[in-house]
């Protein structure tokens, strides 16, 4: 497992301050679930440009001609230049932080990303259907283009709380092994994560493999910048039933000489009840883990692919989707 306490920025709103408009706060089971796994730097950019708790909703308005602005809904005050200026000295505060993912407010006018409503004008309906960036969630967006950036609200799906974690973990990991380099780490990192990659991405796995074996002799900041360029990209794409389906063969072929017919029956009876959407991959991978234990595959069982972050944010809740 990666093992790290990663540092994730929240809005403070989630579970720590009774910072909203209303005067209250979020509970949130996910957010109070990993305070005790991650280090939280966290924020409510409304109270930090002097508003109060309670006070006047704010909005984004864009009128004609006008550029977008952050305005009190009841009498109109105008936040855009106080929000702006706050923003960027926060921002440029926090890139020195080691931030390694974003949880923000779902659709917030400050915080939310993709879900936040527009209005032609104080009083006035929305200015079109689509969904927008708060003020500050888009300057994150800007600031931290390839950091993983999620609302409590869309983490409440399985799938989705799952990429975040492991992205956020895996990262991490990557960080602390950054700060104390060694080739030995480096080539430790890549190794435990091989098979959680491989159910990514098996090319820019490869990919990975040839920029650590460094044929070009480049200098180690060089490759790693190089590894962390790929990793990245790797960790923003999607871990596919495929490409699940292909480690888990892989991972199988460790052991299908030794298993008994009925072992070997009972995996791929678990294989087509994931394949056919009666069970999560999670439970295929117990199954394999299981006899990796058995087998004391040690190289399997370093594999972060079987539990990518801490089991305390395991919790198999969902918003709907299929896991
Ligand atoms: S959403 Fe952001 S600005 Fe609004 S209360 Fe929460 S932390 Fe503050």
């Amino acid at each position: 497992m990666n093992n790290v306490k990663p540092n994730v920025f929240v809005s403070a709103c989630l579970e720590f301050e009774s910072c909203r408009f209303d005067g209250t706060m979020i509970s949130d089971d996910v957010v109070r679930r990993m305070k005790d796994v991650v280090n939280f730097i966290r924020v409510c950019p409304e109270l930090s440009i002097g508003l109060t708790a309670p006070r006047e909703a704010v909005r984004l308005v864009k009128r004609k001609g006008e550029h977008q602005k952050l305005l009190g809904s009841v009498h109109g005050v105008d936040y855009t230049e106080k929000m702006e200026n706050f923003t960027s000295k926060y921002l440029e505060k926090l890139l020195s932080r080691d931030i390694d993912g974003f949880l923000l407010k779902a659709k917030s006018p400050t915080c939310g990303i993709g879900d936040v409503k527009v209005y032609q004008d104080i009083g006035k309906a929305q200015l079109d259907s689509a969904r927008h960036d708060g003020m500050f969630g888009t300057a994150i967006k800007e600031r931290f283009p390839d950091h993983p950036i999620e609302t409590e609200r869309r983490i409440s799906n399985y799938n989705i709380r799952e990429s975040f974690f492991t992205h956020v973990f895996t990262m991490a990991s990557f960080r602390e092994m950054k700060h104390d380099f060694s080739y030995k780490k480096f080539v430790e990192f890549h190794t435990k994560n091989k098979y959680l990659f491989m159910s990514y991405n098996q090319a820019i796995l490869k990919d990975l493999g040839q920029i650590l074996a460094n044929h070009e002799k480049l200098s180690h900041e060089e490759v790693l910048q190089k590894y962390e360029t790929q990793l990245r990209k790797l960790l923003h794409g999607e871990s596919s039933k495929k490409r699940r389906i292909n480690t888990l063969t892989h991972i199988y072929g460790y052991f299908k000489k030794d298993l008994t017919t009925e072992e070997k029956e009972y995996y791929f009876n678990a294989l087509d009840d994931y394949i056919d959407y009666r069970i999560p991959y999670s439970n295929v991978l117990y199954i394999l883990k299981g006899f990796a234990v058995r087998f004391q595959e040690e190289y399997l069982l370093q594999q972060t692919v079987f539990q990518p972050f801490p089991k305390e944010l395991l919790v198999v809740l969902d918003s709907g989707n299929k896991i």
